[in-house]
């Protein structure tokens, strides 16, 4: 797998998800152009790190579908000035693309494996901005809060009260939420008093459940 054959399967990847219209936000699909992927999780091939699907990450999770890193980062409405808490670190795919569009990310992950891989792969490629810490992520990360924005990469069936108290007036937060068949992505947005917070619907989506407590 050579570099080259890598940046052309990233280039192939963004220009195909640029044709679908689905990301239209030039400074997102600038990152996902940027950050390689392949080198978040061990890839088969070329072929495979640039595929537009979830992948394998080990213990039962998922690095999240290119498509969907994207959307969710869109639906952020990020402008780079924010500070940003990711629920579900994984890979640190993600939490990569997020600190590229924003001030400070910090991502918690309650399997401390991910977490540790994940602080040690973000710091070594240069994502200095980024902040990985062991927690649940149904208590949000309170030393941080408040957020000026909240992605959830994990699906609750509900999102936890939590991330909403930790959300900054006129925050905006983007989730999964369903169960293990149906799920939709929803984007909850706090009016800049902080009190009414605003719903809406973005489309079905999947993800791997949302789980209570950490993990060694
Ligand atoms: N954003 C990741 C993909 C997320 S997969 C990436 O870019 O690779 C979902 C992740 O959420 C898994 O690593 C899983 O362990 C984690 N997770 C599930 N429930 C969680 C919780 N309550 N708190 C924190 N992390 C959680």
């Amino acid at each position: 797998m050579s570099q080259l054959d890598q940046d052309d399967r990233r280039r192939e990847l963004v220009d195909m998800l640029t044709a679908s219209r689905w990301i239209t936000d030039p400074r997102v699909l600038q990152v996902l152009r940027e950050v390689p992927r392949h080198l978040f999780f061990e890839a088969a091939s070329a072929e495979d790190a640039y595929a537009d699907k979830p992948r394998p990450i080990g213990l039962g999770q998922t690095i999240s579908q290119p498509a969907v890193v994207g959307a969710i980062s869109q639906a952020l409405l990020l402008n780079g000035t924010e500070r940003v808490l990711e629920i579900g670190t994984g890979s640190g795919y993600h939490a990569a693309v997020l600190s590229r569009l924003s001030a400070h990310v910090d991502s918690v992950e309650r399997l401390r494996p991910f977490a540790e891989a994940a602080r040690i792969r973000l710091a070594t490629l240069g994502y200095a901005n980024v902040s990985v810490h062991v927690g649940d992520g149904y208590e949000g990360w309170m030393s941080g809060a408040p957020y000026d924005r909240i992605a959830v990469t994990a699906a609750p069936t509900a999102v936890p009260d939590a991330l909403i108290a930790q959300l900054a007036p006129g925050g905006v937060l983007v989730a999964p939420v369903g169960d293990l068949e149906t799920q939709r992505l929803v984007r909850l947005r706090k009016d800049a008093q902080g009190g009414t917070v605003r719903v809406e619907d973005l489309g079905a989506i999947l993800f791997v459940p949302m789980l209570r407590g950490t993990a060694s």
